[in-house]
């Protein structure tokens, strides 16, 4: 299995776009892997995870071919993550099948929220009466905590997580040709029945949230030492061994540490340092 991180950054992007903090100050000087657009992965170059408005720029800056794309798995509403309006681009006349308008639809997995808020984005630009012109490219999917589905040949667990009260945010496990990864952002520390639920499940890979870097705990993201602890929970419980592939990602200006920084952080943890364009087989 192979996961590419497009985007690494939390909501602000980092740089964030109005913000003159010492941190984004070193990221703009520094450039390179400090430089994080917002959030958004794919699996084996076929199942992508979340849609923020960089989705454009990601899909030319690492060759991510979007008209093959047909199943797309989304986290939370939050705007690095979903960008609604965005799918338009999937309709004629903005985009175009090979041969006249024969173009696979998209499936679009996510909670209640998510897809409200695509159906809203899309009567909004339609208007009311619109479904059938958006509707037979689009294809929406909600999903539910422990609900397995598959998609793309996989199977995907969505995991209830504590990262925002208005809507249940989700992770996945995602398992296919006999690997398994763990993609957890955005999230605190995990839940008790999500724990519960990966116990003695032995992961290949998981990616953890670290929007606080090293700067502090929060309830609804994690730093890296929970990073740390959450490792070694997975070490003891029977979900990794030394051969799991661990990934901090998701980061913030408010975790303060760039990307060269936390490489020096997490030097002999176990942990990569993820940055947009990082990619991983396992
Ligand atoms: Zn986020
Ligand atoms: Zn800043
Ligand atoms: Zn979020």
């Amino acid at each position: 299995m192979n996961l590419q991180f497009l985007g690494t950054a939390a909501s602000e992007g980092w740089p964030a776009p109005f913000c003159s903090c010492k941190y984004c100050e070193e990221a703009r000087r520094l450039g390179g892997k400090n430089l994080r657009s917002r959030s958004q992965s794919i699996v084996d170059g076929r199942l992508l995870i979340d849609f923020p408005a960089d989705t454009y720029w990601h899909s030319i800056r690492f060759g991510v071919h979007l008209e093959k794309v047909e199943h797309l798995l989304i986290t939370h509403s939050h705007e690095d993550h979903l960008y609604p309006i965005g799918f338009i681009n999937k309709v004629p006349p903005y985009a175009h099948g090979v041969s006249g308008d024969d173009m696979p639809p998209l499936h679009i997995y996510g909670n209640e929220t998510v897809v409200g808020r695509i159906e809203s984005a899309m009567r909004f630009n339609y208007g009311p009466g619109g479904d059938a012109v958006w509707q037979p490219y689009l294809k929406l999917h909600t999903i539910h905590p422990f609900g397995q589905f598959f998609a793309e040949g996989y199977s995907i667990t969505p995991l209830p997580c504590n990262h925002m009260s208005t809507e249940q945010a989700l992770i996945f496990l995602i398992e296919g040709g006999g690997k398994r990864l763990l993609y957890a952002h955005d999230t605190g520390p995990l839940l008790t029945e999500t724990l519960s639920f990966l116990k003695g499940k032995k992961l290949d890979a998981a990616t953890l949230d670290c929007t606080m870097g090293a700067g502090g705990l929060s309830t609804c993201h994690m730093d890296f030492q929970q990073d740390l602890d959450l490792r070694r929970w997975m070490l003891e419980n029977g979900c990794a061994d030394e051969k799991t592939v661990f990934v901090a990602n998701h980061f913030s200006h408010n975790g303060t540490a760039v990307y060269d920084k936390m490489v020096e952080i997490a030097k002999g943890t176990g942990f990569l340092i993820s940055y947009d364009g990082m990619s991983i087989t396992f």
